[in-house]
C-alpha cells in the first residue's frame, strides 16, 4: 500500500468538509482551529492511514490540498 501525506493551506480552506467525505481512509477531520476568515479548517487526524490517492485534493473546490506520495519498498 503506498503512503502519502497531505498539506492543507489553512487560509484557503473554507471548512466545507468535502475532502473529509471523499477520503476513503478517514484520514481527515476538522481541527477545531479557525483560520483568518473564521472557517473551521481541516487537518490530518490519522496521518499514518493516508495512501496518497489524492481524492481529497481532487474534491477540494478551493485547491487547498497538496498531496505528496512516498514510494514504499516492495515487500519480499
Ligand atoms: S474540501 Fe478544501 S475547502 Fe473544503 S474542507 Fe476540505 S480542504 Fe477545506
Ligand atoms: S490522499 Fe487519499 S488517503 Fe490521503 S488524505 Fe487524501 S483522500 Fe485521504
Amino acid at each position: 500500500m503506498p503512503r502519502g501525506t497531505v498539506r492543507i493551506d489553512e487560509e484557503r480552506c473554507k471548512g466545507c468538509g468535502l475532502c473529509i467525505a471523499a477520503c476513503p481512509q478517514q484520514v481527515l477531520g476538522f481541527s477545531g482551529e479557525l483560520n483568518h476568515s473564521g472557517y473551521n479548517v481541516v487537518h490530518m487526524e490519522r496521518p499514518s492511514a493516508c495512501v496518497g490517492c489524492a481524492f481529497c485534493a481532487m474534491t477540494c473546490p478551493d485547491i487547498a490540498i497538496e498531496v505528496y506520495r512516498q514510494k514504499v519498498p516492495a515487500q519480499s
